[in-house]
């Protein structure tokens, strides 16, 4: 079966393989077959595969290589929705959303791609109807739009928003099912369960990636004229988190492997309504549709700190409340350490209809029947803000600094895209609002192929790969599965994993932070004593956890040391000894770069774009107090 499909790619795209068993740094023994693409796309997720659809449609030759079964990927398991100003519920404008998603940001967004992002919503979002996205419907037949968190109308003055376009509580699931269904319309060649291992690089421009078949160990150099990233997220740096285990920044970690940055890495979202102890996800679609926040002694504490958003504040703001009624003994549980989410006191005919999926989860995970009881939750790990650095086009940034280290300024990678939850482009900037994820992964994914498709033809001459290409990822590969050092994958990513969860919280202080730093710098200098036991190249799972660990790492330190270095607060990033935020200081996108030959990460700074697309259109918000 396999090898008639390698056959057949063979035969369709000319794809070449040889044996290369003679290379002396090597161990192993490996087939290496050749491919050529105008495109390809590593990650089968939305933001993937609205690019690859994108990129099929215009008549590029199209890649897509994904470690998993496309609709496995963890946009599936997206629950509450996704924004568009259609104004279904009442009066709205994307502007509205556009002003809502800065102060979201905390002013540390960049608003040309806010801009963007929110103007396009609504063609994006009907996009997708046309597509066949199940929607839930209103009675006259319109997409039903709940309230979410951080969503007003009128520039904050014009109280709730109902922004949230959804299809029930399992609206990550209908919209992956709909464009991996959609995909298949175009002549994409999907690369399914191959673990894209790194970019090739030719001085200074992206030719494409390197990529090992899991199922049978062939190495495949897919030599392209432009590489789109779309790898998602890396909650797994942290021990509890919404995040499948498969978000292990691989993307990120192939970025800053070329000496390239990823940005903003200090903003984790800590979601507030995580369930205790298992960490499955409870929508804050719950609170959209009237559930509320409970402390032990019963009382709605989010009317102290959120005066009129309430329990729909934004994220960072929800999260920091519940750590403070924890902190102050008002918690629940025996050892009053989580709060109550009631959803009890709405009609069971509503979550029924609107919250069916989270019905189940709860009563799976914490045992609880949501008519009845309400569902312990904490905040907990759900979103990276950060990432690969791109503008509002997709495209990858490199950043110049002055002698002194200062910003000088950016420049485009050639070849090189990314979207979705590991770029960064940067519209969520320090805090993202919930729905507006599922938004940036098919309008950032449908502007990858829109800016390919401004800028390169389909057909024209694919670069020539450079002499040796691909083969220092080969070599890395083959030291890992041949290593035999005394610790295995699972404690180095235990004690990773333990030191974001303890370093990196909702709240830190300096002094957490910089223990934290050295914490993680001596647990990555214990990778070069990792060892795996599988020498195998059929589905050697323990191979692709350690690789996915290498990837997990540089991600966990240049989040810890970004964050160690921001001496403020802003967004998700709570430093207890600088309360505040300083915008004097700090209005500037974080860089983080690791080198593994040097063992070393080094912060930089980057301008953000403090201007709109179009002034005439939309006007910059100016920073304010950021209340809710
Ligand atoms: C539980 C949960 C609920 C959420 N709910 C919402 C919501 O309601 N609304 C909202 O806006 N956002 C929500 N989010 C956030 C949002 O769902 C994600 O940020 C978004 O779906 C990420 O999409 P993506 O395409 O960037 O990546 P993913 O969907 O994570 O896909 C990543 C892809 O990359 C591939 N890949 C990764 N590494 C490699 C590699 N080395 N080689 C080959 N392939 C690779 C994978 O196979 C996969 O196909 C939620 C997140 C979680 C965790």
């Amino acid at each position: 079966m396999l090898s008639s499909s390698l056959r057949l790619s063979s035969k369709r795209f000319g794809a070449t393989s040889r044996l290369l068993s003679t290379a002396p740094s090597l161990k192993g023994d490996y087939t290496i077959v050749d491919h050529q693409y105008d495109a390809v796309v590593v990650g089968a997720g939305g933001a993937g595969l609205r690019a690859a659809m994108g990129l099929s449609e215009y008549g590029f030759k199209t890649a897509c290589v994904t470690k998993l079964f496309p609709t496995r990927s963890h946009t599936v398991a997206a629950q509450g929705g996704v924004n568009a100003a259609l104004g279904n519920m009442s009066e709205d404008d994307w502007r509205w959303h556009a002003y809502d998603t800065v102060k979201g940001s905390d002013w540390l967004g960049d608003q040309d791609a806010i801009h963007y992002m929110c103007k396009e919503a609504p063609k994006a979002v009907l996009e997708l109807e046309e597509f066949g996205l199940p929607f839930s419907r209103t009675d006259d037949g319109k997409i039903y739009q709940r309230a979410f968190g951080g969503q007003s109308l009128k520039f904050g003055k014009g109280g709730q928003a109902h922004r949230c376009a959804c299809a029930a509580d399992r609206t990550g699931h209908a919209m992956l099912h709909t464009l991996y269904g959609r995909s298949l319309a175009f002549d994409t060649t999907y690369f399914i369960e191959y673990f894209a291992l790194d970019l090739i690089m030719d001085d200074g421009k992206c030719v494409g990636v390197m990529a090992l078949n899991m199922e049978d160990g062939t190495i495949h150099r897919i030599n392209a004229t432009n590489t789109v990233l779309a790898t998602g997220g890396y909650g797994r740096a942290y021990f509890s988190c919404t995040s499948a285990h498969t978000c292990t920044g691989d993307g990120n970690a192939m970025v800053l492997r070329q000496g390239l940055a990823n940005q903003d890495a200090e903003f984790v979202q800590f979601h507030p309504t995580g369930i205790y102890g298992a960490g499955c996800l409870i929508t804050e679609g719950c609170r959209g549709e009237g559930g509320i926040l409970r402390n032990s002694e019963g009382e709605r504490f989010m009317e102290r700190y959120a005066p009129s958003a309430k329990d729909l504040a934004s994220r960072d703001v929800v999260s920091r409340a519940m750590t403070m009624e924890i902190r102050d003994g008002r918690g629940v549980g025996p050892k009053k350490d989580h709060c109550y989410l009631h959803l009890d006191h709405l009609p069971a005919e509503l979550l029924a209809e609107r919250l069916p999926g989270i019905s189940e989860t709860a009563a799976i995970f914490a045992g609880v029947d949501v008519t009845k009881e309400p569902i312990p939750v904490i905040p907990t790990v759900h979103y990276n803000m950060g990432g690969i650095p791109t503008n509002h086009l997709g495209e990858v940034i490199k950043t110049n600094f002055t002698a002194d280290g200062k910003f000088e300024s950016d420049e485009v990678v050639p070849g090189l895209f990314a979207a979705g939850e590991c770029a960064s482009a940067s519209v969520h900037g320090a805090n993202r609002l919930g729905a507006n994820s599922l938004l940036d992964i098919v309008v950032f994914g449908r502007a990858c192929a829109n800016r390919i498709n401004e800028i390169t033809k389909p057909g024209a001459p694919i670069p020539a790969l450079p002499e040796n290409a691909g083969m220092d990822a080969l070599k890395d590969l083959d030291d890992l599965r041949y290593s035999d050092g005394p610790i295995p994958t699972a404690d180095i990513r235990a004690e990773m994993q333990a030191a974001m969860q303890e370093h990196a919280a909702v709240y830190r202080t300096g002094e957490v932070m910089s223990e934290g730093v050295t914490k993680l710098d001596s647990i990555m200098a214990k990778f070069k004593d990792v060892g795996i036991t599988d020498r195998s190249l059929v589905w050697n799972t323990d191979l692709v956890e350690c690789l996915e660990l290498r990837n997990l790492l540089p991600c966990a330190t240049t989040t810890i040391q970004s964050a160690s270095a921001r001496t403020e607060s802003r967004g998700a990033h709570a430093h207890e000894n600088f309360p505040d935020r300083n915008d004097d200081d700090w209005m500037i996108h974080s860089l983080g770069y690791h080198s593994w030959e040097d063992e070393k990460t080094v912060i930089k700074y980057r301008d953000i774009h403090y201007y709109t697309l179009d002034e005439d259109e939309m006007h910059t918000v100016a920073p304010v107090a950021r209340v809710y």
